[in-house]
């Protein structure tokens, strides 16, 4: 959730006025941070991932949210207090009073014998928080609770409409207490004048009802107006259904910043396709989708433009038509390496031509000032009333205050100021995956592809408009097995076509991982092996990238299941499934059963994982 502080949070009618204060000393505070290291270069390769986790709780025959992850946390970050440097996890509050993030306790740095400890270390890192469990409490890496939004299905039970999300479905006490989520919660629907509305297409099984069954929800509409009650679709409207969901990220040190701005580009173009590859939701409040990954639930879910900034009134107290949600993919390539070539930048950036004018008098070129004075046409929601006036020499936190709630595909994060971290970009889009076989795969499958792009000149560009279609593509249920996504075919070497739109064209999933059959395009597992070559790995090393690498590529060919198509056809095929999309309890009860036989290996789910976790 990026970065919390403590203190008191203003509502939305005080920190509107603050708004431009905030953003022109985020501005300063960049600058700062800018000129003292625009120069530094040499930083090691250094990196780490963030896994969340949701908090269950075996209740009798069912599982239900426990909302007490923060009683845990509280616990975690007593023993970090005490030995800082000692932990060998770091734990942080996320969005949903269910949920846990964790991080390694210090970056991993380089690459080589590290990456053997990675799947043992989010193992351990599971039991580093299940000292603090009950017996009947387990954590899970499930991106979303399939029921989350249907009545009873929390502990304690949570049965009440709250004055924060105002949400027919989800109580506010599922909310993290601490005050920052809170008032993001309430500032975003306030900015916005009424609800998030998130609309997910429903599966449409032969039974499947056009109208939903409203008597499990905490404060049922029968309006008609409603988008709840518009035949087949999943209406959610309240930020936790989004920012409720799972992910794994993972954050990269570059050498400099020109190696992180290039790192940056290439990693936002290949972002829907590792979120096609890594789906694993499909279910959305008790009902099948038609989507498989979380993306679009959450960039819905805390979409806080007006109706000026959407265009359905003019623009009056606004300054910006705004294209996007504050989470979604980039809007803009920032690199200026050999590869770059300005027609990629083919959106219609939305910026604010103040902020950019700050920027280019304070030095910075035209390219990136676009970057940040784009992530600046969005107002702060979260002001602390004793942290306005700070020392800009000293502080970055007006900066991050609007780079940190600019949610994207890829962020680009200076070095933190008075620190001795450097330039480092952030991959987002990934799915949590069931195991940590799954996810360490998939930490070091990126890492690996990362330092590959650096070291053997690898180029991803496509024109940011493609990346947009892909990441919608990346959505469509089965993609990793059934649509095609825009993908360069000649990722070698800088040397361009005159035409653009010859240099890339649609493939598979299977193709862009494996390869085409009769082309040059060899694919991405060749190219990382290829790296891979170039690296003095010792034979452990080889034999477990290689497991991992293996894995992937099986997922990229469809022989193995997304957890999204595993999640589908276990739900499809339960003798209690009607075929009219529902999963009732007793179905999420199965399922979730299933999960925890999966993950502790007492069942074998071969169609998922391939022999690669027994
Ligand atoms: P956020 O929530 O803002 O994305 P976190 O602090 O939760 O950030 O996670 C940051 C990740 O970056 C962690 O995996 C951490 O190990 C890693 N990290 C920390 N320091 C560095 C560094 N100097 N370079 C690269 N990665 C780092
Ligand atoms: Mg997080
Ligand atoms: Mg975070
Ligand atoms: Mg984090
Ligand atoms: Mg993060």
């Amino acid at each position: 959730m990026g970065f919390i502080a403590e203190g008191n949070t203003l509502n939305w009618e005080d920190a509107k006025k603050f708004a431009n204060y905030i953003r022109e000393h985020g501005i300063i505070q960049f600058l700062n941070i800018y000129n003292a290291n625009k120069d530094r270069s040499g930083d090691q390769f250094k990196w780490g991932d963030e896994v969340e986790y949701i908090l269950i709780e075996k209740d009798q025959q069912t599982y239900k949210l426990k909302l007490r992850a923060n009683e845990i946390l509280d616990k975690l970050i007593a023993e970090e207090k005490a030995n800082p440097d000692g932990v060998e996890y770091l734990w942080r509050p996320e969005y949903g009073r269910f949920m846990i993030e964790g991080t390694p306790g210090k970056p991993y740095i380089g690459l080589g014998k590290q990456l053997l400890t990675i799947e043992e270390s989010l193992i351990s890192r599971r039991k580093n928080v299940n000292r603090f469990l009950k017996d009947s409490e387990y954590i899970m890496t499930l991106v979303n609770y399939p029921r989350l939004g249907c009545k009873d299905e929390t502990i304690p039970s949570a049965q009440s409409k709250g004055v924060v999300a105002e949400s027919q479905f989800l109580s506010d006490l599922i909310i993290n207490p601490h005050f920052r989520f809170s008032t993001l919660t309430a500032n975003i629907r306030q900015r916005r004048g009424k609800n998030v509305s998130i609309n997910i297409p429903m599966f449409r099984d032969v039974n499947t009802p056009a109208y939903l069954d409203q008597t499990s929800y905490i404060s049922p509409s029968s309006s008609r107006e409603d988008p709840t009650n518009q035949p087949y679709n999943i209406y959610m409207d309240a930020m936790g259904f989004g920012m409720g969901c799972c992910c794994l990220q993972t954050t990269f040190q570059l050498s400099n910043i020109e190696e992180a701005r290039t790192i940056y580009d290439h990693m936002a173009v290949f972002a829907p396709i590792m979120l096609s590859l890594t789906a694993a939701s499909s279910v959305f409040k008790g009902y099948l989708s038609d989507i498989d990954a979380r993306w679009t639930v959450i960039a819905q879910s805390v979409d806080d433009r007006t109706s000026q900034e959407l265009g359905t009134q003019p623009l009056s107290t606004n300054k910006h038509l705004i294209n996007k949600s504050r989470y979604d993919s980039i809007d803009y390539f920032i690199s200026r390496s050999s590869s770059y070539r300005s027609e990629y930048n083919d959106l219609d950036l939305v910026y604010d031509h103040e902020i950019y004018q700050q920027l280019i008098q304070g030095g910075i070129d035209t390219q990136l000032a676009k970057h940040f004075s784009h992530l600046f046409i969005r107002d702060p929601l979260v002001i602390y009333s004793d942290k306005i006036t700070i020392d800009d020499q000293l502080h970055s936190d007006h900066f991050e205050n609007i780079q940190s709630t600019n949610w994207q595909t890829v962020r680009f994060k200076p070095p933190t100021p008075n620190s001795n971290i450097g330039w480092r970009v952030e991959f987002r889009p990934m799915e949590v995956q069931l195991t940590d076989f799954e996810n360490a795969a998939f930490i070091v499958f990126i890492s690996l592809l990362v330092k590959a792009i650096s070291e053997l000149k690898l180029n991803f560009y496509i024109p940011i408009s493609k990346v947009d279609q892909n990441m919608k593509t990346a959505h469509f249920r089965d993609s990793c097995r059934k649509s095609k996504f825009y993908f360069r075919k000649n990722i070698n070497d800088n040397s361009t076509n005159d035409k653009i739109e010859d240099e890339y064209e649609l493939m598979t999933i299977n193709e862009i991982f494996n390869g085409q059959e009769g082309s040059d395009f060899v694919g991405l597992i060749s190219m990382v092996r290829k790296f891979i070559s170039t690296q003095n790995f010792d034979q452990d090393t080889l034999n477990l990238t290689n497991n991992y690498l293996e894995f992937i590529s099986k997922r990229a060919s469809g022989e193995l299941l997304t957890m999204s198509s595993w999640t589908r056809d276990f739900i499809t095929s339960h003798p209690a499934y009607k075929h009219d999309s529902c999963v009732t309890e007793e179905i999420q009860t199965d399922y979730m059963n299933r999960c925890f036989d999966i993950y502790s290996k007492k069942v074998k789910e071969p169609k998922l994982l391939g022999s690669y976790y027994n």
